[in-house]
């Protein structure tokens, strides 16, 4: 079992040796601040919960730019979901469930924080 950074997909044996490193993925800057847990352990694919696209690998997920990003389109790169490994998914704002998250992500939210289908829907844990 590792345990892995959820901003860079860097590996590590424990979660306490991965947590001492500084990511060169932070959000505050490369090398600015220090690996995060990812919550989702070892899985078969990862999912971009902004815009659905899988990856078997967690540091190429992460190391692509994504085309649905809150930012704007490609601003920003893709951020695994950690949430239940396989659906149906619900969406966190407005309880909506869907098979696939990309099929969630591509539609907007009647109840979205930002005001009524002004933004997407977005996968609950
Ligand atoms: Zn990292
Ligand atoms: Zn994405
Ligand atoms: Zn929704």
């Amino acid at each position: 079992m590792s345990e892995y950074c959820k901003y860079c997909g860097t590996s590590a044996r424990d979660a306490r040796s991965l947590l001492a490193g500084n990511c060169p993925k932070h959000p505050a800057g490369a090398y600015k601040g220090k690996h995060a847990l990812y919550e989702g352990g070892e899985r078969a694919e990862y999912i971009c919960v902004y815009c659905g696209t899988r990856n078997r690998s967690l540091s190429s997920l992460l190391s692509g730019s994504c085309p649905k990003h809150p930012d704007g389109s490609y601003k920003g790169k893709h951020s695994a979901y950690d949430g239940r490994e396989s659906g149906p998914y619900e969406c966190k704002y407005c309880g909506q469930s869907y098979r696939e998250i990309s099929s969630m992500v591509s539609s907007s939210c009647p109840k979205h924080p930002d005001g009524n289908y002004k933004g997407r829907h977005s996968p609950a844990r």
